[in-house]
């Protein structure tokens, strides 16, 4: 049995994996990396995704592949729910987990400023699922204006967000 600390990091962006390249290949700590998807990715590509310049492979990164050649981290694959911190544990979508030390990673959400309206009438573009919806929205507003007749028509159908995201999900 090893005596070491269990450090379990919580998310895997910028944040975690720079933790893990720190302590990842030590002697000090069992490190466990937990995250929502089985990838990191880079968020300053994220664009390039919405707007199909390039696949969400290009840009994301299996998160065990990262881990391979570390000595004492490992990747365990769940969505954080809650912490009970009397017992040192979380509580992930499937399962749960024990922990000596906990790092929360976890990044922020998507901050509409108080705005409502922006916040139920606009798309996102957080996440590579986020930027595939919008991908996927726009590339059907382009279709669609091919098939109208006047231009005053075709810009309004390609660019009228807010449509398109009820539109989406309309059908
Ligand atoms: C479109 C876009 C462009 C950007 N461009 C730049 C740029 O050019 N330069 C720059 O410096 N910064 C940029 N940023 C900001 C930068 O991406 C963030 O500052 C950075 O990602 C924050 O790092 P983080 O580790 O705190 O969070 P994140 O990188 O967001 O990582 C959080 C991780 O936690 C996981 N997670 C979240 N909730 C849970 C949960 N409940 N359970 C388990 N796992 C969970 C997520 O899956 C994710 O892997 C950009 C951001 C966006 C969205």
């Amino acid at each position: 049995m090893s005596n070491k600390k269990t450090v379990v990091i919580v998310g895997g962006g910028f944040a975690g994996l720079q933790l893990i390249k720190s302590i990842g290949n030590t002697d000090l700590y069992n490190v466990i990396l937990v995250d929502t998807n089985n990838y990191n990715f880079f968020p300053p590509l994220i664009y390039q995704v919405a707007a199909g310049f390039m696949e969400p492979s290009a840009i994301s990164y299996p998160f065990r592949k990262i881990l391979r050649s570390s000595k004492n981290a490992r990747f365990r694959l769940g969505a954080l729910e809650r912490v009970i911190t009397s017992e040192n544990k979380i509580i992930l979508s499937n399962g749960e987990l024990k922990y000596d030390i906990l790092v929360m990673a976890t990044g922020v959400e998507t901050n509409y400023f108080g705005n409502k309206n922006i916040e139920e009438k606009s798309l996102p573009m957080k996440t590579i699922s986020d930027a595939l919806s919008l991908r996927n929205v726009i590339f059907t507003r382009l279709e669609r204006a091919t098939r109208l007749k006047t231009r005053e028509e075709r810009k309004k159908e390609a660019f009228n967000i807010r449509n398109c995201w009820s539109w989406t999900y309309r059908s």
